[in-house]
């Protein structure tokens, strides 16, 4: 059984190495993980590496972006 949503290139470091680009997260074991945002581009170095949360808003649709940002926390 694997969970591995899609395949890096082999010879690609583990994106775990890396700060997340969008937050600055840094992985450490049994933090949330990063993946490779992309595997367009011709070399790791020029991939995003995000966390799981940041990757998740990228696929965010709009219209969900614009929800979020009107969205007030209630004071107590
Ligand atoms: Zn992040």
């Amino acid at each position: 059984m694997t969970d591995a949503p899609a395949a890096r290139p082999d010879d690609w470091p583990d994106p775990n190495d890396r700060t997340c680009d969008d937050c600055g997260h840094v992985w450490f074991a049994g933090e949330r993980r990063h993946e490779y945002a992309t595997f367009e581009a011709a070399r790791p170095e020029e991939a995003d590496v995000v966390c799981v949360l940041c990757r998740r808003q990228r696929e965010r649709p709009r219209a969900d972006d614009e929800r979020w940002s009107g969205w007030e926390p209630q004071s107590p």
